[in-house]
């Protein structure tokens, strides 16, 4: 029942498909020419924001807030970030993420919110950076659907382990925290990863030529972003923060990263062991030391045996192409620049 001082507003625009509490609250502040905290003043909420009240509706919030607008309190809930785990906060961004550009500007539904989430399922869009690039624009259209299946495997665990439903081994923060490791040392742009520059171009960029780059195992996970991403706009941020702070590629690439290693962490981890200096596997170790004993016996079987390979291919000269038995997904390339510091390798 609501409180007789509690009069159901004349007009409610009903919520869009998915559209968080905030959007549509904002939405309805508009409508009626006030500024949200006014708004929600008038409405008897004046405890807290717009932005805090989708976190979670308290009780009476809920009871107030139906009454006024002729909604149920559960479908209010629905609305709200209630159910998604503590640990999975700082991944909700305060508005959308990406732009859809079939959907309106002012409506922000939930799922626009996380960073894993790249298509708009009521357009059957692409999502777009907002005011930047597509991801069309980076990637060629075979690369880019051969990408989709792995980010929409890391898509799918994301979001489950956002709503605290993911049992998966390695866990998703184990995942990013190995993903987002440094794999060799820092490293200034490759002569492939520079642009053509004059040599008084180069001169005035000494700077950016000789600047040191963060080579992590995500380049080696997902060769297709080390090939296209800027060269300074490479190196993403540590764990969980890479996923919250990165941009639309960074993101796209992180996640495509997670599905590939949920599918297949033996052969993604030996081969980014593999492909590291000794440092970095020094780095890699440390991170995989959350993982269960026998998966981390398997990657260490798995990196001896890319050793012998290596080993016995070094014979030869030039380029040679190796598939991975166990793994088809992931041919292995070995080449005599690539791979330099492996003698300076402590022995697993
Ligand atoms: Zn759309």
């Amino acid at each position: 029942m609501c409180a007789p001082s509690l009069t159901q507003l004349p007009v409610v625009p009903r919520p869009a498909r998915d559209e968080r509490l905030s959007s549509w609250l904002n939405r309805l502040a508009q409508f009626y020419a006030m500024p949200i905290n006014v708004f929600l003043a008038d409405c008897g909420l004046n405890r807290n924001g717009a932005a805090a009240l989708e976190w979670r509706l308290g009780e009476g919030e809920g009871a107030i807030l139906a009454c006024r607008t002729g909604m149920t309190v559960e479908a209010l809930r629905t609305m709200t970030f209630e159910k998604i785990a503590p640990q999975a906060r700082l991944m909700i961004a305060p508005g959308n993420r990406y732009v859809c550009p079939g959907c309106p500007a002012g409506i922000h539904p939930k799922r626009r919110a996380f960073p894993w989430n790249f298509w708009c399922r009521e357009h059957n869009l692409r999502l777009a950076a907002s005011g930047g690039r597509n991801l069309e624009e980076w990637f060629p259209e075979t690369v880019l659907a051969l990408l989709d299946f792995s980010a929409h495997d890391g898509a799918m665990r994301l979001a489950d382990w956002a709503h605290g439903r993911d049992e998966g081994v390695p866990s998703v923060p184990q995942l990013l925290d190995f993903l987002t490791t440094r794999h060799r040392k820092s490293s200034p742009p490759s002569l492939a990863e520079q642009p053509i520059l004059s040599l008084e171009a180069r001169r005035a960029n000494h700077d950016f030529l000789t600047r040191p780059i963060a080579r992590q195992a995500l380049l080696i996970v997902v060769p297709e972003y080390d090939r296209v991403a800027p060269v300074l706009a490479k190196p993403v941020r540590a764990g969980l923060l890479s996923l919250a702070q990165g941009s639309l590629l960074q993101n796209f690439a992180l996640t495509a990263g997670l599905g590939r290693m949920s599918t297949d962490p033996v052969g993604y981890a030996a081969m980014v062991l593999w492909a590291s200096d000794g440092e970095g596997e020094h780095r890699l170790r440390q991170a995989l030391r959350g993982w269960p004993l026998a998966l981390r016996r398997r990657i260490y079987g798995r990196f001896q045996r890319l050793n012998r390979i290596e080993a016995q291919a070094s014979h030869a000269t030039g380029w040679r192409s190796l598939t991975n038995s166990d793994s088809p997904s992931l041919t292995i390339t070995l080449g005599e620049s690539h791979n330099h510091a492996r003698d300076r390798r402590p022995s697993p």
